[in-house]
């Protein structure tokens, strides 16, 4: 067996592992843990399509048509063409349930290009006190939906996308506690029956 692929798919399904644990009140909420999540990896996520209340389907930024009119190869076309879509066939799918909760279903989890690696969300990430973290952690514990303690957090005027992001990373944290103190990839190989 190639050692790379195994490798890959092994982390695919860590990620679907933690793409099932996404549970939201709203769709906006649902849509900033999963673009906070995503964001943290490299890739970034558009809309492509959504009927109110009811779903909202993802796509990466690098998704989508792109007609190959001229013949340009694939990884000449961002500079030739300006577009930066080149058919990415990433593609997940927020749903509310008839509860009224909202969840992912997971389309396609590959992408056809290298994730960027941008470090300005670790510079952006610092605008947070650890204060301010506690703050995020006790509003999640207390089970004070997304948006408000963004708009609570956001009357400091720091950045959405740092403040979103601990938001995402403070419920995954409680998340990853409520799998009995198991890592995802622990809790992973016990879904697969251990193999020992
Ligand atoms: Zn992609």
């Amino acid at each position: 067996m190639n050692i790379d692929e195994s490798a890959i798919s092994f982390e695919q399904e860590a990620e679907k592992l933690e793409l099932f644990g996404f549970k939201y009140e709203t769709r906006e909420d649902l849509l900033i843990g999963v673009r906070a999540f995503y964001s943290d990896k490299g890739y970034a996520l558009s809309i492509c399509g959504s009927k109110l209340e009811k779903y909202v389907v993802l796509q990466c930024d690098r998704g989508g048509q792109y007609r190959d009119v001229r013949g340009v190869p694939l990884d000449e076309r961002e500079k030739t063409t300006g577009t930066r879509r080149i058919n990415c066939p990433f593609k997940i799918k927020g749903k509310k349930t008839d509860e009224g909760i909202w969840i992912i279903e997971i389309r396609n989890l590959s992408h056809n290009h290298e994730a960027s690696a941008d470090i300005s969300d670790y510079h952006s990430l610092r605008q947070l006190s650890q204060e301010d973290i506690k703050k995020v952690d006790h509003m999640t514990r207390s089970r004070i939906p997304s948006r408000q303690i963004l708009s609570s957090l956001r009357q400091k005027k720091l950045e959405l996308k740092a403040i979103s992001k601990t938001v995402y990373n403070v419920k995954a944290k409680i998340h990853r506690e409520k799998l009995e103190g198991r890592t995802i990839i622990q809790a992973l190989l016990d879904e697969l029956g251990g193999g020992t």
